[in-house]
């Protein structure tokens, strides 16, 4: 199993190569989870349909979509099989949740296909039925979108007046600043002693509370990123005189 990364609404994306052997341990325990298949290799398909589609509907998975040629066949059977071990009582009640994409044939449409994924949970299992060569080819080609993702979610125009990184779309939008927590409420800069009302203090106030306590309230605490995500948004530090 291998870790692709994160894209840019928090999401966990593994890998692992298909071959014949259903992976018992997963690193989220018990938790829902969202899977998408590649089918890389017909014959390959054809070896470990069942088993695959049974792995697929006994894990605890919300959502499957699959990818690739034969992807409708495929999904139809991962919905059989749900019936057959009576998770749903019939073709199509949702348990899993099934899609598929046949158009994405080459491995750069399958991994856009399988990101732009719409099922809700924090991880996103990939299995990949073909060589190990495939499943090397295709966590490697997963990775480039997860990573575009996220940039372009974190990487705003505007920088927050309140804790300096550029983390605000567009200025005064009442949006909660996602690094500390300052509501957007378009105080700019230099306004140093102003009383926010949509905050409940001054500029100055907080941010001497993003240095000490890492969110411009300690209400905001809970909400705020991570020192370590942090570091995905771009920073500039600033002074007042
Ligand atoms: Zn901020």
């Amino acid at each position: 199993m291998r870790y692709l990364g994160e894209d840019g609404v928090e999401r966990h994306f593994y890998s692992a190569h298909f071959d014949n052997k259903a992976i018992t341990v997963l690193p989220w325990g018990s938790d829902l989870f969202d899977c998408v298949v590649f089918i890389c290799d017909l014959a390959c398909l054809n070896v470990v349909a069942d088993k695959l589609a049974g792995t697929v509907v006994n894990a605890n998975t919300d959502y499957v979509h699959v990818v690739g040629p034969r992807a409708e066949w495929f999904h139809d059977l991962v919905d059989a099989t749900s019936v057959c071990i009576g998770r749903q009582a019939h073709v199509g009640d949702g348990s899993p949740m099934t899609t598929w994409d046949e158009e994405a044939s080459s491995l750069h449409e399958m991994a856009r296909s399988a990101s732009a994924l719409h099922g809700g949970h924090d991880y996103v299992f990939v299995w990949v039925v073909g060589s190990w060569q495939d499943f090397n080819k295709a966590s490697e080609v997963l990775s480039v979108p997860l990573k575009e993702d996220m940039e372009s979610n974190y990487n705003r125009d505007y920088q927050c007046p309140w804790c300096d990184y550029f983390s605000i779309d567009e200025p005064g939008t009442q949006c909660n600043c996602r690094v500390c927590g300052w509501i957007d409420d378009g105080t700019a800069f230099d306004r140093l002693d102003t009383y926010s009302d949509s905050n409940g203090l001054t500029l100055r106030q907080a941010r001497a509370n993003f240095r000490t306590i890492g969110a411009c309230d300690a209400k905001h605490l809970q909400d705020v990123l991570s020192p370590e995500k942090r570091d995905r948004f771009r920073h500039v530090a600033r002074s007042h005189p």
